[in-house]
């Protein structure tokens, strides 16, 4: 697992300018412990954790958190944004057709042309965010085991659809 030295989220939030708050501690700490959740995720384990907390207040320091980029948030095509705290690496992300279920992969290396734009158009480009689409192990084998199948459709048939979507974030 990244991320196993202790981190003191209160110095790092201080180190960023903001105020150190309950809410904001206890959205880091879920964070770090369960990357890649949605909002609501977030908000039922960090209810579990510290008892009261609005959904607004985990929501307000989920933006706060994400726009220091103390947080990354992924928002994939047709799904809520997810968070996590791996920051800074771009490396992107495996998510499950089925289950959604979402898992980091490390930068991609190597001969990767749909990385770099044909045309920048002149654009500074700072970010290509690659999602594989496919389904995860867990429901590949669930669906393997039923009898009767449904004929897959010439993307289902892929174990994995990549998706290059560069963006480019307003300054
Ligand atoms: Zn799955
Ligand atoms: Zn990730």
């Amino acid at each position: 697992m990244p991320g196993t030295t202790v981190v003191d989220n209160a110095a790092l939030l201080r180190r960023h300018g903001m105020h150190v708050t309950a809410p904001r501690l206890a959205v880091l700490r879920t964070v770090s412990d369960r990357p890649h959740g949605t909002a609501d995720d977030i908000h039922r384990l960090v209810l579990a954790a510290i008892g009261t907390v609005s959904r607004q207040a985990v929501y307000d320091a989920l933006t706060a958190l994400t726009d220091k980029g103390i947080l990354r948030r992924i928002q994939p095509a047709g799904s809520s944004a997810r968070y996590e705290n791996r920051v800074g690496d771009n490396h992107h992300h495996l998510i499950c057709r089925t289950c959604g279920r979402m898992v980091d992969v490390d930068c991609a290396v190597g001969d990767t042309p749909c990385l770099t734009a044909a045309d920048d158009s002149g654009y500074a480009i700072d970010e290509a965010e690659v999602v594989y689409w496919g389904r995860c192990p867990r429901c590949v084998a669930a669906t393997s085991q039923k009898p009767t199948r449904q004929k897959p459709t010439s993307h289902q048939q892929k174990t994995a659809r990549q998706e290059t979507d560069q963006r480019v974030r307003p300054r």
